[in-house]
């Protein structure tokens, strides 16, 4: 079959090429209309999740794939595409007063996990690391105004972890992650989702 990537704004792109890098078929979800092609598989990329989750509100695509995603479809989150995921969100918009009901999470809610919006501040914004990937080994990591997990509910597993944060969760088939691998040339954790 195919993934679907999430390409409503943000770093899709990039993420399509890794796909095409591995051989996978690919397609693009931007409305409702999207999600009657035939998919087994769903990447939602980094960007700015306040604006992917109203966006997906408004097309109606939130409650068809949070139902899909429960049903056990693989699905690869990348930075926003955590927080997308990700039960619970705290963190900068929730801070700075009274945040507009747009811009509050939870979005999918899928993922059991505490996720931390802008966790580095502006200053370390944006920084890259190595480190371990729990079955994967050690991998670059770019972050761009990442989040990253602070609680780690039951029934998730942490994967890695950065400075003692942790950076990388799964759920079953759902994968988070703070970083972004589309970005830096190694293709494993995409085989990775691939192999799920
Ligand atoms: N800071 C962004 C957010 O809160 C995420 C950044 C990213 O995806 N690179 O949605």
């Amino acid at each position: 079959m195919a993934t679907a990537v999430l390409a409503l704004q943000g770093a899709f792109a990039e993420h399509e090429a890794m796909l095409d890098r591995l051989g996978e078929p690919w397609f693009e979800l931007r409305q409702a209309q999207d999600l009657k092609r035939p998919f087994d598989r769903l990447v939602l990329p980094g960007g700015e999740s306040t604006v992917q989750g109203r966006l997906l509100r408004e097309e109606g695509m939130l409650v068809p794939l949070r139902e899909r995603i429960l049903a056990g479809m693989p699905v690869l989150g990348t930075c926003a595409g955590l927080i997308l995921l990700a039960a619970q969100v705290s963190g900068d918009a929730s801070r700075q007063g009274k945040p507009r009901p747009d811009q509050v999470g939870p979005w999918l809610g899928t993922l059991d996990a505490t996720v931390e919006r802008n966790a580095y501040g502006r200053q370390l914004g944006s920084f890259h690391a190595r480190a371990e990937f729990d079955g994967v080994g050690e991998v670059p990591m770019s972050f761009i105004r990442a989040p990253y997990v602070a609680g780690v509910g039951p029934r998730a597993t942490e994967l890695a972890r950065v400075d003692g944060r942790v950076v990388a969760v799964r759920q079953g088939n759902q994968l988070g992650v703070a970083f972004h691998p589309e970005l830096d040339g190694d293709t494993r954790i995409h085989e990775m989702f691939l192999g799920l």
